[in-house]
């Protein structure tokens, strides 16, 4: 979906690393916390943020993964460990992200484990509530729904980029998951990262990525430095030829293809998609619309009963509501 901004930057995201360079385990950065985080990787991150304004940096740690999943891990793990009962309840409210079940339940731990539907959560303080917003896959702006004084939250906050969201000011949740995947649309690049509040949280997430890969890449680190850092020079030095910015270029494409696809549903008559009102977006300062990287579309025509399935028989690849919490 990006890749036509990608080829107009050209060389100015080109990356170059020779043979001899990254080539060890070594710390990357005098960070005794995240020793694998490359301080150009770590800066960029930050700067973006900045621009943007959608999440708080200020005194949080830092830690990078191998895409937001490796986050997600980490994250369970580290939380779950500080925890004294086990295993921990792990729960988010449907529909959610469809891989949770499956991230959540890989490693069979004995330390947490997946509780469904946090709607439908009856058991005590002991859980981890996973808070996707904007959520995957209906595009809405999330609240945690359990709890504030008992519990953890884990805010994933993968789609709070300008190009899909209006930008409502900077979220400032103990543990925010970002990932390059849909940010820039690097996801073959496998970088995620979190910003942690919490020292001790944060040092138990390293851990995890020290056993789990041994650090992260740091030629992709290097990479998502490069990238990121493209998206940043163009609001903050814009080309005076009026280059395209990322996020505009974004927006636009979504926008063209949500206009596209909601002709579409309307014509056949048969599907239902979510409606968003404008916002005001403190990023583009003017009236913005949402425009989901996804599609959450409800069956309306009685006859058809599994929507994957009826999709399939036209060759358009969906993903069944089940995976989601929900029905087919
Ligand atoms: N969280 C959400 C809500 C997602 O939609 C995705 C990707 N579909 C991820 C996490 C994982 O992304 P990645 O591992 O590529 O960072």
């Amino acid at each position: 979906m990006f890749e036509p901004f990608w080829k107009e930057v050209g060389d100015d995201a080109t990356v170059k690393i020779s043979g001899w360079e990254k080539m060890s385990y070594t710390s990357s950065c005098d960070d005794d916390i995240c020793w694998f985080l490359e301080p150009e990787f770590a800066n960029e991150v930050a700067r973006l943020h900045r621009i943007v304004n959608n999440a708080a940096t200020d005194g949080r740690y830092i830690i990078v993964g191998v895409g937001s999943t490796q986050m997600i891990h980490a994250t369970l793990h580290a939380l779950a460990s500080i925890e004294l009962r086990h295993p921990v309840n792990v729960v988010s409210a449907a529909p959610y992200y469809s891989m949770y079940p499956g991230i959540v339940d890989l490693m069979k731990s004995g330390l947490y484990h997946w509780a469904g539907d946090a709607a439908a959560f009856r058991g005590d303080d002991n859980f981890i509530e996973l808070v996707c917003s904007p959520n995957n896959p209906d595009g809405t702006i999330r609240h945690a729904i359990l709890g504030k004084e008992a519990g953890k939250r884990v805010h994933d906050m993968a789609y709070y980029w300008p190009h899909y969201s209006p930008m409502r000011g900077p979220a400032d949740h103990d543990i925010m998951l970002f990932t390059l995947s849909k940010a820039t649309g690097h996801a073959g690049t496998r970088i995620g990262w979190a910003l942690v509040k919490n020292k001790e949280v944060a040092r138990e997430m390293a851990k995890f990525i020290t056993l789990n890969t041994i650090g992260v890449s740091k030629d992709s680190q290097v990479r998502a430095a490069t990238i990121l850092k493209v998206i940043s020079d163009g609001y903050e030095f814009p080309k005076p030829n009026g280059a395209p910015q990322f996020f505009h270029f974004g927006q636009h494409k979504l926008a063209y293809r949500w206009r596209r696809l909601r002709r579409a549903v309307q014509e056949s008559g048969q599907f239902i998609l979510p409606r968003f009102s404008p916002e005001f977006c403190e990023f583009f300062k003017e009236y913005a619309e949402t425009y989901p990287g996804f599609a959450w579309l409800r069956c309306e025509d009685q006859k058809i009963n599994d929507c994957e399935d009826f999709f399939k028989r036209i060759n358009v690849l969906t993903r069944s509501g089940k995976h989601f919490g929900f029905d087919e």
